[in-house]
């Protein structure tokens, strides 16, 4: 599935295989779950996707000789920035990212870069792996900033929320869900989860929280999740896009309370995650499309029609 222009929906194509250059491995793609990424690229949200484009940056793949492998959104790295020499791959200045520089999993095959592929843990099929490669992956890294919080408040209650939740709860946090405020499915499924508390976005929860996790990309939330923390908490933005925040009140943030963003992923991550993930265990809830329905996939991610995560196979 091939995006040629921003803002318009995807087009089937047949493509030649792609070739696998010095490094990289061919893949046959068995599943590739949907991200709000790739409905921020399809929607012409961040600058200078490539065009045209195969979206998909959640990719378990099959090798040529039978290797399981997940394909993330971190797919090159230059290793010799300022960032990338002090282990801030996730910043490089010259990152390329899956299904944005480089074609992704919306296809039958995609090429990817050895060394920054990652193994799948056994005990998951594919479609249910695929979610934790960035939902998973990059919850997880927004887990890790919310330091050492007790009481994590996680906005938005979709594909990253309900594995973090299982993370955060297994890790002995306390979890307190937001949702839209009238959908009580999604407040259902975050208890379901272990969240002790849900409710509307709108609501306060019912004590203070130590950190807050921002999935839902509304800027209107981080002056809403300040006015829920405790001293010393934090805002932790876990979205590579977002409205604009509102202008509030230097009191939100008095208190040494803190506002901070997560971007991207590094190997690390991807490794410690995947090897967490299985011991948890984290158990993703899917909806399976076809390949050839990643619209229709896309259209219901925006209108926050999933539970779980979408995942499309070919
Ligand atoms: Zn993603
Ligand atoms: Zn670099």
């Amino acid at each position: 599935m091939v995006l040629d222009r921003l803002g318009q929906p995807l087009r089937a194509a047949e493509m030649r295989d792609p070739e696998p250059g010095p490094g990289q491995l061919l893949l046959e793609v068995r599943a590739c779950a949907v991200c709000r990424t790739d409905l921020h690229v399809v929607d012409g949200e961040l600058p200078r996707p490539k065009l045209p484009l195969v979206p998909g940056h959640q990719i378990v793949g099959l090798t040529e000789d039978g290797r399981r492998l997940g394909v993330p959104w971190l797919g090159w790295t230059d290793g010799d920035c300022r960032y990338c020499r002090r282990g801030l791959e996730n910043l490089c200045d010259r990152a390329r990212f899956t299904g944005y520089d480089l074609d992704g999993g919306y296809a039958d095959r995609v090429v990817a870069d050895e060394r920054f592929c990652l193994p799948i843990p056994d005990g998951y099929t594919d479609e249910q792996a695929a979610p934790l490669l960035c939902a998973g992956l990059i919850g997880y890294r927004s887990l890790r900033m919310a330091g050492d919080a007790e009481r994590v408040g996680l906005y938005g209650f979709g594909a990253s929320a309900h594995i973090v939740a299982q993370v955060a709860r297994h890790q002995g946090r306390r979890v307190f869900a937001f949702t839209k405020p009238d959908d009580r499915e999604g407040q259902a499924f975050a208890r379901e989860l272990g969240a002790e508390w849900a409710g509307g976005s709108d609501r306060r929860p019912p004590e203070e929280l130590d950190a807050a996790i921002l999935f839902a990309p509304a800027g209107e939330l981080v002056p809403t999740a300040l006015a829920a923390l405790a001293k010393g908490g934090r805002v932790v933005c876990a979205g590579i896009h977002m409205s604009d925040i509102p202008s509030f009140p230097y009191e939100l943030l008095w208190g040494e309370r803190q506002v901070r963003s997560v971007a991207n992923l590094t190997r690390a991550d991807g490794e410690e995650f995947l090897t967490l993930a299985p011991q948890v265990p984290v158990r993703t809830r899917v909806e399976i499309f076809p390949m050839a329905e990643a619209n229709e996939a896309l259209d219901r991610l925006r209108a926050g029609r999933i539970t779980g995560a979408a995942v499309l196979v070919p």
